[in-house]
């Protein structure tokens, strides 16, 4: 591609930062972020309360997010947030360990529970090999292609038909492989930060988030913050770039003629050689004229009700840790309040971020009232009531298509519009929904195409 091509990125999230910073690095310096808000970061959103920046949305990292590693060294700093430490209670607030090998009780379901891990992990190194490339190429046909999880990233691709395996809901998945006990590992970092429960969510969501070494950094809580939230490592990568994002740029309208993309923002038209969305897809129509194959896939795109609230606790009550109540991720209590964050352990001064899920698939989604209700009740029964409501959001969350669609090949059909009409597409939806894949899908994007 020319490396004077005009570039327009849609999105000042990790998506869109991370593209310009991999486009910088290839030699392209010709381009403008439209960024619809008033900040950088996206879901990457750290408010500052009493001096100390709090997490509303996305919160940690683990030592497998290459991408992200890659913003820092770009930038030159590091993950230097407080530690986590996580503890369980039951809905009624009494504190318990469910992995406590030490209990008598507990030892055989230990036991097998640690069988199947094992069983697990041997499993997606052979029968599953190439699953946690990132990105969904091939998966359905039972082909992998992209860059493999370590830190140097090679390119591999291969059949291998068991990955079809990986379009079933991760609970039929691990019952085919004879794991169904593992789910109690991968349930804590997956339900409760939004991504949907293990009936209706494919397995390849599940897996490439959670791929076998990122899933055992969250079992050890080997994990990063940084002290001043998620949100400034985008914001300290937006100040690198050689064109930081325009901020409020509203953009009306998008149309493509004549091998060229011309953009309304603010009311003035632009003009570009390339169009790059990591914005909603599903979005897209109200702003942009789409194909009839655009707009069919574009469809298909399913999103979680998804809500944050950042509380006051009333004296006395101020939690020890942060804690997962894992009788509420289930699919009969969505709506209930799934896990609470202490961001950091030596300050009883910050507001404790609540996260809870209110939809699932066919099923009715709870109103926003009725969850918020839900959530202030199950956080006094487990003995730290709220106080006040401090911020809340109900976020556009996990864009991701179920299990049939991603069955028929949405992925590759999806994968072989990227450059038609000189657009492409990238962000959440095409990866996963978080800050490292998004970036992974950015680095590999561009590798891919420019
Ligand atoms: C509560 C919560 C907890 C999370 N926890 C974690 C975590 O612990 N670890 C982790 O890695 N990830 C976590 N995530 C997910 C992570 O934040 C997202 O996956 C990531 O931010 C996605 O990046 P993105 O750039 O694709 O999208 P976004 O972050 O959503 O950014 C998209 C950007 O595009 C802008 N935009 C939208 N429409 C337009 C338009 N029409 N024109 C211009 N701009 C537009 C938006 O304003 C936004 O800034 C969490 C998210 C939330 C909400």
């Amino acid at each position: 591609m020319d490396k004077n091509n005009r570039i327009a990125i849609l999105g000042g999230g990790p998506a869109g930062l991370s593209l310009a910073m991999y486009l910088e690095k290839k030699g392209y310096a010709n381009y403008v972020i439209y960024e619809k808000s008033g900040r950088v970061g996206g879901k990457c959103c750290s408010p500052v309360y009493n001096g100390a920046a709090i997490e509303l949305g996305a919160v940690m990292g683990a030592p497998s997010y290459y991408a992200v590693k890659d913003v820092e060294e770009y930038c030159g700093f590091t993950h230097d947030g407080p530690s986590m430490k996580r503890e369980f209670k039951r809905k009624d607030g009494t504190v318990y360990d469910p992995f406590d090998g030490n209990d008598p009780k507990n030892v055989p379901h230990m036991k097998r529970i640690r069988k199947q891990l094992a069983r697990m992990a041997l499993l997606l190194e052979t029968k599953y090999k190439g699953y946690d490339v990132n990105g969904h190429r091939g998966v359905a046909f039972g082909r992998y292609e992209g860059d493999a999880a370590t830190p140097s990233r090679p390119h591999i691709e291969g059949e291998n038909p068991n990955l079809k395996d990986l379009s079933l809901p991760f609970k039929e998945f691990c019952k085919l492989n004879k794991v169904p006990l593992i789910q109690e590992m991968w349930i804590g970092p997956f339900t409760p930060f939004g991504y949907g429960y293990f009936d209706e969510i494919p397995a390849a969501y599940v897996l490439k988030y959670l791929d076998m070494q990122t899933l055992l950094n969250f079992t050890k809580v080997n994990l990063w913050t940084w002290k001043e939230g998620t949100e400034s490592i985008w914001r300290r990568l937006n100040e690198k770039l050689m064109h930081p994002a325009a901020l409020n740029s509203l953009v009306t309208s998008i149309e493509r003629k004549d091998g060229k993309v011309f953009l309304t923002v603010n009311g003035r038209e632009e003009v570009f050689d390339i169009l790059v969305i990591t914005s909603p897809l599903d979005q897209l129509g109200s702003f942009m004229k789409l194909r009839e194959e655009e707009q069919e896939h574009f469809s298909k795109i399913l999103t979680v009700a998804y809500d944050t609230f950042a509380v006051d606790i009333e004296k006395g009550d101020y939690p020890e840790h942060s804690y997962y109540i894992l009788e509420n991720m289930t699919p009969t209590r969505r709506g209930h309040l799934q896990v609470y964050y202490k961001r950091d352990e030596s300050r009883i001064d910050l507001p404790i971020v609540t996260y809870s899920i209110r939809s699932h698939l066919g099923k009715r989604t709870l109103s926003y009232k009725r969850g918020k209700a839900m959530v202030l009740a199950d956080l006094a029964l487990a003995k730290n009531k709220a106080s006040k409501v401090l911020e809340e959001h109900s976020w556009y969350y996990f864009p991701h298509v179920d299990s049939s669609t991603y069955a028929s090949g949405w992925y590759d059909e999806v994968e072989a519009m990227q450059g038609k009409e000189n657009t492409f597409y990238a962000g959440e939806v095409m990866s996963f929904g978080d800050m490292d894949e998004v970036s992974e899908y950015s680095r590999e994007l561009v590798e891919r195409f420019f």
